[in-house]
Formats: C-alpha cells, sequence, structure tokens
C-alpha cells in the first residue's frame, strides 16, 4: 500500500516568521551529521546549512580519504567531529590541523556510533555506493530523521531498512530529486488513487547515440552530462541509464508501491522531476531547474519549507520542455531495474553490487560501456536468489557479485 506522503502539519505551517517573511532559525540549531561531506551532495548539503540563517548547524563531516577538503570544511563550518573512515588517510591530518573544537575520529566503527549520538538531529545520508548501507543502517536503527542520497541504501536492502524505521521510528526523508518530486506530489491524493508514478531521466550524454555507436564510448564522453553535475559513479549510471533502474528500486521500497505501477519518461531539460498520475486522469509534478540544494533542502526542513540557496525557474524566458519514452533497446538497464524492482529479495543487492564493480571497470578502461549493463543482467539471472534475505544474506550476495564481476574483468 502507498502511504500517504501527508500534507503539513500544522506545527510546519505556522512556524514562526521573521521581517522578511522567511521562517526564522528560532531556538537551538538543528545538529546535521553529513555523511559524504567533501561530495557532489555533502558540498551542496553544506550550501543549503551555511545558507540557512542558523537553522542549521554542521555537528559531524565524514569523508572517505579526501582529507583536505574536509579541513577547509571544518574549518568554515565548525562541526563538533570530523570522522575519516580510510585510517591512513586519516594519519595525513597533522597536529592543529583542525580548529579548536572539532575532534577527529577515525574508521567506519567510529562513524556508525557517532551517528546514533543523541546529540544528532538530523542525518544527510550521502556517502555513494553500497558503501554507506552501514551509517544509514546505524542511523535508522538509531531513530534519527534521515536524508536519503545514498539510494543504494534502499537498492540493496529497501524491505529491512524501512522495517527498521518503522520499529525504531526513523523518518527517511528522499534526496534524490526524482523521489523528492514523487514525495510531494503524493500529497495531492490519498495512497489508494495513485495509478501510476512517473520517474523523469535526462537521458544521459548518450540519449541519441545510435546503438552501433555506443560500444565505442569513452570514460570521459560519460562523465560529461548535460544537465547534472553530480559525482563520477552515478555520472555514469545516468549514461548507461542504470540510475534510473536503481531508482525504480528505491521508489518501490521506499513509497511501498508495487513495480508495476511504476514507470520512466525521458525529460531531456531535467525540470520536471517526476509525476504522480491519480486515478481520475490527473498528472502531478514538482518542477524546478536541476539543482540538488532544493530536494536537500526540502528533506532537512519537511514538513516546513524555507528561503534557500537553489536556483528558480523564470518563466519570464522562453522554455519547452519535452518528454519521450525509454529507448529500452539501447538503455537496456531500465528493464535490469524494473525486474529487480518486481523480484525483490537479493536481485537489488546483486544488481546494485555487479554496476558498481561494473562501473568501476568501465572508467578504469576495463570493461566496453555496452558490456555494464550485459554484466549486471547475467549476474542477476545468475545469481542464487532469495526472497526474504537477511542483511547477512544481502552482504554475502555483494560481496558474490563483486568477486564475479572481478574475476571477468581478469580473464
Ligand atoms: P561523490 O562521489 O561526489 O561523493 C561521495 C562521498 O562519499 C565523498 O564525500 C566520499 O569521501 C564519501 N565516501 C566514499 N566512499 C566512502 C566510504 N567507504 N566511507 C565513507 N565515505 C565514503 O558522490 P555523490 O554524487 O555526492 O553521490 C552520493 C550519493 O548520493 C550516491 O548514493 C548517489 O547515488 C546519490 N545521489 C547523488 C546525486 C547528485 O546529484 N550527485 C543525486 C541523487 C542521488
Ligand atoms: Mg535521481
Amino acid at each position: 500500500m502507498l502511504p500517504h506522503a501527508g500534507n503539513p502539519s500544522p506545527e510546519g505551517i505556522s512556524l514562526p516568521r521573521s521581517a522578511n517573511g522567511d521562517p526564522a532559525a528560532h531556538g537551538p540549531a538543528l545538529r546535521v551529521a553529513v555523511l559524504g561531506s567533501t561530495g557532489s551532495i555533502g558540498t551542496s548539503t553544506l550550501d543549503v546549512v551555511a545558507s540557512s540563517g542558523g537553522r542549521f548547524a554542521a555537528w559531524l563531516l565524514a569523508a572517505h580519504r579526501s582529507v583536505g577538503p574536509l579541513i577547509e570544511q571544518a574549518h568554515r563550518l565548525r562541526p563538533a567531529w570530523v570522522v575519516v573512515v580510510d585510517a591512513a588517510a586519516a594519519a595525513q591530518i597533522g597536529v592543529g590541523a583542525l580548529p579548536a573544537g572539532t575532534r577527529l575520529a577515525v574508521g567506519a566503527d567510529a562513524l556508525d556510533e557517532l551517528v546514533a549520538d543523541p546529540a544528532v538531529d538530523r542525518v544527510v545520508s550521502a556517502i555513494v555506493g553500497a558503501a554507506g548501507l552501514r551509517s544509514t543502517w546505524a542511523a535508522v536503527e538509531a531513530g534519527k530523521t534521515v536524508a536519503l542520497a545514498n539510494k543504494e541504501t534502499l537498492v540493496m536492502a529497501g524491505p529491512l531498512v524501512m522495517r527498521l524505521a518503522c520499529r525504531t521510528g526513523a523518518t527517511i526523508l528522499p534526496v534524490d530529486s526524482e523521489h523528492s518530486a514523487i514525495h510531494q506530489a503524493l500529497c495531492a491524493g490519498r495512497p489508494a488513487e495513485v495509478r501510476r508514478i512517473v520517474l523523469t531521466a535526462s537521458g544521459g550524454p548518450f540519449r541519441t547515440r545510435p546503438q552501433a555507436a555506443l560500444a565505442s564510448v569513452t570514460p570521459a564522453e560519460a562523465l560529461r552530462h548535460p544537465t547534472w553535475s553530480m559525482g563520477p559513479k552515478i555520472t555514469v549510471d545516468s549514461a548507461t541509464m542504470m540510475n534510473k533502474a536503481l531508482e525504480l528500486i528505491e521508489a518501490r521500497w521506499l513509497f511501498d508501491v508495487p513495480a508495476e505501477k511504476l514507470a520512466v519518461l525521458v525529460h531531456p531539460q531535467s525540470i520536471v522531476h517526476s509525476l504522480v498520475e491519480f486515478i481520475d486522469g490527473s498528472v502531478i509534478a514538482q518542477l524546478s531547474p536541476p539543482d540538488m540544494r532544493l530536494p536537500i533542502q526540502y528533506a532537512l526542513t519537511y514538513p516546513a519549507r524555507t528561503a534557500g540557496p537553489a536556483r528558480r525557474l523564470d518563466f519570464t524566458q522562453a522554455m519547452t520542455l519535452e518528454f519521450e519514452p525509454p529507448d529500452l533497446g539501447r538503455f537496456p538497464a531500465v528493464a535490469l531495474g524494473h525486474a529487480a524492482a518486481a523480484r525483490g529479495g537479493t536481485a537489488g543487492a546483486v544488481l546494485n553490487a555487479a554496476n558498481e564493480e561494473a562501473v568501476g571497470g568501465f572508467l578504469a578502461g576495463r570493461l566496453r560501456f555496452i558490456d555494464i549493463a550485459e554484466t549486471c543482467g547475467r549476474l542477476l539471472d545468475e545469481h542464487p536468489f532469495e526472497a526474504e534475505p537477511t542483511l547477512e544474506a544481502i552482504l554475502r550476495l555483494d560481496a558474490w557479485a563483486r568477486q564475479e564481476v572481478r574475476s571477468c574483468l581478469s580473464s
């Protein structure tokens, strides 16, 4: 059953207003833990925090090994903690490099522990890939409000994570622009009135490229996205349209919607971020320029809305919005996403792990672009499927799929 995204609660609507009409930052700032703060979503999150007029404060910043940018962020935002997951990288942080009042923690265990700290009011889950699952799990287990960018968490373990959130009272709010749009559009009706959820896709840099030319695509070409500026992994996922496959699975679990009610529509301008069609034929969409600061802020302030740093649509300029069905022949990843969303169980985890390894192989020049989806499809078919896996089974199959791809890369 589709949950009702819910209309803003009365207390959300009646937030105290400052003189210029923006909701004022009353009371102490909400303390935000930003997991993956040096990445594309992480840096956009820090923009939102810095422009929040004291409504939010960075309490924890975490990254894998990019210590230079992390130290710079720490001086700018003065968090209580920085966490470096890679111990060798953390060892490069000299005495006195961090500002007074900011402490350093090292390793994934430390991150899991700090995320659950009672001081944390909001968690932004923006680590890339399967590596984001464990800290997101720790946040959900601790009953936090989680702004979820790391779609891989739901792709791998959607049912387990959503059940855990039910048990602990955690709230998971989407950061992915499509899911943020769906969350907003669902407010226009009741769950039983939803006929279809349509995720839009830019179509990536190869939307119009003939099939025969896709075999020779280079990493540099795949990394040139026409509308979004993002980290390298999701940029390649957009080029193969595997990103839409992962997002179909993400939507399946986040909104508890059956796979057959999910559809994909190519929209090259990336302005309509997704649509919800109701049983009476009305289609409700959310529009804004391609700027992740808006869905990040929406997830942080929900159910309130505040003015923020995101770009706005300019209706004084002529604008054309185009829509076309995806070409499933040239982009077979979309069908893999539909199949994995329908199948559930371990399918999402295997698809995700195979894709992460295949994208790594493609970026290293060891796999052709068109082999990414082919490899993922083969492993989906071959894997020992489990319908109701435990977290351990999911992690075991994640490791199995990675090993399979690696051995095919080295053969
Ligand atoms: P990115 O590559 O720009 O940044 C990744 C961040 O994760 C970095 O801070 C890195 O240090 C950290 N990280 C990587 N491995 C880690 C590990 N093992 N432990 C701890 N930290 C680790 O990625 P991104 O584009 O910001 O994407 C982040 C997540 O958000 C992904 O799941 C992606 O699918 C999702 N997302 C991104 C966008 C976007 O516009 N970039 C949009 C929607 C969803
Ligand atoms: Mg998206």
